[in-house]
């Protein structure tokens, strides 16, 4: 499942930032998910809690925040965020444009002792 995977680098990913900051344990992960990620949140989180145990992330929670889709608009310039999952330019209704966020996940923050 691609959620599996996603969630085993970035358990190593936190493994990796905890032996940098010689952290002993991770109490928060917070990740962004965009929505065009094709990830599903609710799988995340469950994976997440599997794959947890006997890692630096044994105690950590998750915490998932959805990245909505940010377009930039080649006809009129603006920007817009869209929450809808395609890319279409919410002034003037162009697909003329391109996303600018919201197609990736991110790790933005860990909290660590
Ligand atoms: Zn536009």
């Amino acid at each position: 499942m691609h959620e599996y995977s996603i969630v085993q680098s970035l358990i190593e990913l936190c493994e990796k930032n905890a032996e940098k900051y010689h952290a002993v344990r991770i109490d928060k992960v917070i990740i962004k998910i965009g929505v065009l990620g094709g990830v599903e949140p609710y799988l995340v989180k469950t994976a997440f809690n599997a794959f947890k145990e006997k890692t630096i992330c044994n105690d950590a929670e998750l915490i998932i925040n959805m990245q909505p889709l940010i377009i930039e608009c080649n006809e009129c310039d603006s920007i817009s965020e869209s929450k809808e999952p395609y890319c279409k330019c919410q002034k003037c209704g162009s697909t003329n444009a391109e996303i600018i966020d919201g197609k990736d996940m991110y790790l933005m923050k860990l909290e660590m002792e």
